[in-house]
């Protein structure tokens, strides 16, 4: 694209302003900051107190706007895969706001959007154009015109939804950089009261707890969109770019189970497993046992493990083939069983698959052990793709 034909008028000006002054302070003010305060005399009259304090109110912070978005917004708002009583409510949307990533209202509406048309022209933050598009770069400039937004009537019902839309950038600006000055202020005037210079806590407690966690937890969100549409493994489906991401879910709150979540979106749980790290799901089943949500959404097991089943059996025959391929004529026929055996097997878990869609669809019970003979199946799939990536592996030294 030549630079004149750049499509100037479709920059988001203030939008623009905001991620890249934020980062940008974030990467310059702030080390400079920390740097100065580091090497300045204990009684130096601009020397921050309360250091503890700030780093612990930054922590609060990370967590509060990362769930606003995360159990707020994306799990309760986009998907509804749970209910949720007011104070709940009322408590993701104020740190929601303090993420600084758009009204609920409005992020919402792009959210179903990327569900309904995932990879397609229509998606919001479509991966097929880019890394840097699904990123951020969506948000910098919008290619077309942004159309009428009608897939959120259920949410305009809702006046404490609607309240946070009107007036999203003064609370935000509030709960996300006021308060927590005011409160760096309040702890130095109270526990440093000698030193007579609480403006300096409130500083720090600005540039930690709201300017550089804002750019921390909106880098995590665009994560999601980026990251996890490219790198990370396909349990549950091919059909779409969604992956699962173990390390993005370390930054994220739970989320980076991506795969997963397109496939199931209207579970309350990311990381269906039990050794996934999802603490949004943790959360919102905790604050169902104190009666604060409920009707939990999940889908049942058989019906993912049906998913499993499928995407396993599309791509082991795949995946044999091309290993098999790569083996010199000696190491093919020493393996010649496994890879026959592995072939089976694919049909096998095809045919298996299909009875448990099956057996799901007329609600039908799936018993423990079936499910337990089911696991071992995936099992020996991964051990026959193991023996042949070991032979491949000989055969290429
Ligand atoms: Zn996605
Ligand atoms: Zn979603």
């Amino acid at each position: 694209m030549k630079f004149k034909n750049f499509p100037i008028y479709r920059i988001e000006w203030v939008t623009s302003a905001f991620l890249i002054g934020t980062a940008f302070l974030s990467l310059t003010v702030v080390p400079w900051f920390l740097w100065t305060q580091f090497n300045l005399p204990v009684d130096a009259a601009n020397k921050v107190h309360g250091w503890g304090f700030v780093w612990a109110l930054f922590v609060f912070y990370y967590y509060a706007t990362g769930f606003g978005i995360t159990l707020g917004y994306h799990r309760l708002f986009s998907h509804i895969s749970f209910k949720a009583k007011w104070p709940v409510k009322l408590f993701v949307l104020l740190f929601g706001a303090a993420s600084f990533e758009n009204s609920a209202h409005d992020w919402c509406a792009d959210h179903r959007i990327h569900h309904k048309h995932v990879d397609e022209d229509e998606d919001p933050y479509d991966i097929s154009k880019g890394f840097f598009y699904a990123h951020i770069g969506w948000l910098l400039f919008r290619l077309k015109p942004p159309a009428p937004i009608t897939n959120v009537k259920d949410l305009e019902a809702d006046p404490l939804v609607m309240w946070q839309h009107r007036y999203v950038q003064w609370i935000g600006a509030f709960v996300g950089f006021v308060v927590p000055a005011i409160l760096g202020y309040a702890y130095a005037k109270i526990f440093y009261p000698e030193y007579d210079n609480a403006g300096m806590t409130a500083l720090a407690a600005f540039l930690i707890a709201g300017l550089l966690r804002t750019v921390v937890v909106q880098q995590g969100t665009f994560c999601i969109n980026s990251l996890c549409h490219m790198i990370g493994r396909q349990p549950y489906s091919t059909d779409h770019s969604a992956r699962d991401s173990g390390a993005v879910a370390l930054l994220t709150f739970g989320e980076g189970y991506h795969n997963y979540h397109h496939e199931f979106q209207h579970d309350y749980r990311n990381g269906v497993k039990p050794w996934q790290f999802d603490p949004t799901k943790w959360i919102i089943w905790t604050l169902s046992k104190v009666g604060l949500t409920e009707d939990l959404r999940r889908v049942p097991d058989s019906r993912i493990m049906a998913a499993e089943l499928k995407e396993k059996s599309r791509t082991l025959g795949r995946d044999i083939d091309s290993l098999a391929a790569r083996l010199d004529e000696r190491s093919r026929e020493l393996k010649a069983k496994t890879i026959t055996a592995a072939h089976e097997l694919a049909t096998e878990l095809a045919r298996r698959a299909e009875a448990l869609k099956e057996a799901a669809a007329t609600k039908a019970d799936v018993a423990h052990e079936t499910m337990v003979e089911l696991r071992g199946l995936l099992n020996q799939a991964a051990s026959y793709l193991e023996v042949l990536r070991r032979a491949d592996a000989g055969s290429a030294a």
